[in-house]
């Protein structure tokens, strides 16, 4: 048996006025053919997942690239397109195949290009033929298109936000692509389209219940894979929403009807499956009232996570603390090279004045202008995110009376505490941790926290899907309109 693997991963935030390149891929994540690590990341966790069976399944293996580029705004049309010839050129030379295994997002948007997955699983098909099967892995916040579903056999999503199971999932993928080579299950897929945006979380209930329910359902009278793509709103493409996919063995009644029915018990929690949003002075409040001895309240700031696409150097949350100079407080990451620099060549125990953050947008705020003492600096922070590691480049700490900031010079959200506490800042002594993440953050810092809360401190990513300016998407679709299904 042959198989190939590949990725090819980002989120594109249509409305950022951030732009991505190949370049952009080629600085985030990239790994040319062989070149993979040992530990997975979100996307390519297939890569690693084939990797670890090719020895007692007795396949072999042929790695094409695998890249990842931070969550951003349009991708260039030369920068997909000479990603995507690249991997189809791996494939054609590695060609008869049996398995083709792809790592994709599934919300990747580039000019000229609203469903980037679908093309490229499309040409995917062409080359390999009817016979290969074709398995992908996407991240749950795709917008699941007909063209992938169509055009893959197939599909499993990740089941957790905060996505802790992206290796567990290639697994399951992998396993289900090897009976299908082998005949011993021939999967149908169908999908329930919710005809609106239904996200939830699963550190919290109801979804915990719900896909801990999903989990024991697979591989029970037939049901070989359930996934639920929940979306990604901030993309002005016309298949954003929440849809659930059931892939049974060889029963498409059964995938349908089940689908439907999971997807109405989302669709009936409505906002009932969402957390309080605290404006910032509210969440600050609280967090001071929550906060105990050594156990700060984390707040997250999750409407400007670098992970949306967004730059993540909004000043709204620093300017909050700003006025709060009684409370002992930290916030991070924030985005901003420049004055990761000058800080770094200011040197640690430095006092210098600095302008810093609110740069990258005209929705980021106004920048920041004190004299902020330099507490930290590494040339690379570098942090776990459940199997894998993240990198948020050179970085600094500051600090302004008893605000400690950090800044960081690559995009990326704050998934662990070693954020923090790589760079010198004791979480402990705070009563307010404030960290860019909208909910990867919530397994690494719940335990250090007497309570998570979440914020709405205005965006600038785009909250509120009924003021969202969309032109694409399919009607009817709440909460445009009534939604059709309740
Ligand atoms: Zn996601």
């Amino acid at each position: 048996m042959r198989v190939f693997t590949a990725s090819l991963a980002t989120e594109t935030n249509t409305f950022a006025p951030l732009f991505v390149d190949r370049s952009a891929f080629e600085g985030g994540f990239y790994c040319p053919p062989g070149t993979h690590p040992d530990t997975p990341t979100l996307c390519s966790a297939p890569t690693v997942a084939a990797r670890r069976r090719a020895g007692s399944e007795g396949y072999a293996l042929f790695e094409g690239t695998a890249t990842w580029a931070e969550p951003a705004g349009l991708v260039s049309q030369e920068g997909y397109e000479s990603l995507r010839d690249e991997i189809l050129d791996q494939l054609k030379a590695a060609l008869p195949v049996d398995i083709v295994l792809l790592g994709l997002h599934g919300s990747m948007v580039a000019r000229g290009y609203d469903d980037c997955e679908g093309d490229l699983i499309a040409r995917v098909r062409a080359l390999a033929g009817p016979d290969c099967v074709i398995g992908v892995e996407l991240d749950m916040h795709c917008h699941l298109t007909a063209e992938m579903v169509g055009g893959a056999d197939i599909i499993v999503a990740f089941k957790e936000f905060p996505h802790t199971d992206f290796l567990a999932r290639a697994e399951d993928l992998l396993e289900l692509c090897l009976k299908t080579a082998r005949k011993q299950v021939k999967p149908v897929s169908a999908v329930f389209d919710c005809r609106g945006l239904a996200a939830f979380m699963t550190s919290r209930e109801p979804g915990r219940s719900f896909v801990d329910r999903l989990l024991a359902m697979e591989g029970q009278d037939g049901i070989l894979s359930i996934s639920v793509a929940h979306g990604f709103q901030a993309a002005d493409v016309a298949d954003v929403g929440t849809k659930v996919l059931v892939i049974t063995d060889g029963d498409a009644a059964k995938a349908a009807a089940l689908a439907k029915q999971l997807g109405l018990e989302i669709l009936r929690w409505g906002q009932g499956a969402s957390p309080k949003h605290y404006k910032p002075e509210e969440g600050i409040a609280a967090a001071v009232d929550l906060a105990q001895p050594g156990k700060p309240v984390v707040l997250a700031d999750r409407w400007d996570n670098p992970g949306g696409g967004v730059a993540g150097d909004s000043s709204v949350m620093v300017e909050a603390l700003l006025r709060h100079p009684e409370i002992p407080a930290a916030i991070g990451a924030l985005w901003d090279p420049v004055a990761v620099s000058l800080c770094r060549a200011a040197g640690v125990g430095a006092e210098i004045p600095l302008r810093f953050i609110g740069k990258a947008a005209p929705s980021s705020g106004r920048p920041i202008d004190a004299v902020v003492t330099v507490t930290g600096a590494t040339a690379d922070l570098l942090i776990p995110f459940e199997q894998s590691w993240v990198s948020l480049g050179p970085a600094a700490a500051i600090r302004i009376g008893q605000l400690d900031i950090v800044l960081a010079s690559t995009r990326a959200q704050t998934f662990s505490p070693p954020v923090f506490t790589d760079l010198g800042i004791d979480l402990g002594a705070k009563k307010v941790v404030v960290v860019k993440s909208s909910n990867h953050f919530h397994a690494a810092f719940a335990p250090i926290a007497a309570q998570v809360l979440y914020l709405d401190s205005g965006g600038p990513y785009p909250p509120d899907s009924s003021k969202i300016p969309y032109t694409k998407v399919k009607r009817p679709f709440s909460p445009l309109d009534p939604n059709p299904w309740l």
